[in-house]
């Protein structure tokens, strides 16, 4: 059986995310949370692999406060197997680092995964470091911005990635790490009965006591990164609108204000 792994992040709905200045952490509670949208691309490409292999089982894993469950389901709902909870109050504060620590050291108790997706970014954190940094302490190879899977036999895995100015086909032997983008698919939606078989799904919390991972290694302490300030960018540029009959005139009128600007 081949073993899948999906990796997904429960983010805010909202693109008006409030922070707490004081402590530099994002105020959750202030807004809706969703499925990262970028992985859903990585849920469906799993689920499409699993279509066409004779026997495959996806795991969806997050790493979040207890709500994440909802995203989790939402996963199941488009058509994973189950879902692990990845919660603790000791791994809050965690940086890319040890958020990566962290699901590392629950994919190793979940063992055996030869498979292990994610997206690209988190719409909210946007490092695109958890999934590098997750195959690196797993010691296996990662595969970025992948916009096709070409071939999966006999161990090893071919993709398309998408590099500037142009794709790259390479391949790596399993187990591996793969982050796709938005070009690979369309997400399917989760149909009835599927909404019905993830709302009875129970969702395992693998808290600190279920995983092998130090003190030191996790939530804040784990954290080399600490937020110093944060600040709400003032908007202190005047536009300037200009108006012209023609294409040409504006252009012109452009030019001659980039020139008196010293631009160009
Ligand atoms: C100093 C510091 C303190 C922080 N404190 C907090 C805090 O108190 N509370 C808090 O909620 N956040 C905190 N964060 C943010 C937290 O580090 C990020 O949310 C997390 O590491 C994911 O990074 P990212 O959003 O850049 O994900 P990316 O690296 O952009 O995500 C790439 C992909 O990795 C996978 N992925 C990312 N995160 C997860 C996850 N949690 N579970 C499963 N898969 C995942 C997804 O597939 C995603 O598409 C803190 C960050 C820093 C630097």
């Amino acid at each position: 059986m081949t073993r899948i792994a999906v990796l997904i992040k429960q983010v805010p709905a909202s693109d008006n995310v409030k922070m707490d200045e004081k402590t530099g952490t994002m105020i959750r509670s202030a807004t809706d949370a969703e499925l990262n949208p970028l992985d859903m691309y990585a849920v469906e490409e799993a689920i499409r692999l699993k279509e066409k292999l004779e026997n495959a089982h996806i795991s969806v894993i997050s790493m979040g406060p207890p709500q994440a469950i909802e995203a989790i389901k939402e996963a199941i709902s488009m058509g994973c197997d189950d879902g692990y909870l990845v919660s603790d109050r000791k791994f809050a504060g965690a940086d890319t680092l040890s958020t990566a620590y962290t699901l590392s050291a629950a994919i190793r108790k979940l063992e055996g995964f030869d498979l292990i997706f994610c997206g690209e970014r988190a719409t909210d954190g946007e490092t695109g470091q958890v999934g590098p940094s997750v195959a690196t302490q797993l010691d296996m190879p990662v595969l970025t911005y992948v916009g096709k899977i070409d071939k999966f036999k006999n161990g090893v895995i071919r993709v398309h990635r998408s590099v500037e100015g142009g794709k790259e086909v390479v391949e790596a032997s399993i187990p591996a790490l793969i982050s796709v983008i938005k070009e690979i698919n369309e997400p399917r939606i989760p149909n009835l009965s599927g909404k019905i078989k993830s709302k009875k799904t129970l969702v395992p919390i693998l808290d600190l006591s279920k995983i092998d991972a130090p003190s030191d290694k996790i939530g804040l302490s784990g954290s080399p990164t600490r937020v110093v300030k944060i600040f709400y960018p003032k908007l202190s540029r005047t536009g300037k609108v200009i108006k012209a009959k023609n294409a040409e005139t504006a252009a012109n009128e452009l030019e001659k204000f980039m020139k008196s600007k010293g631009i160009l």
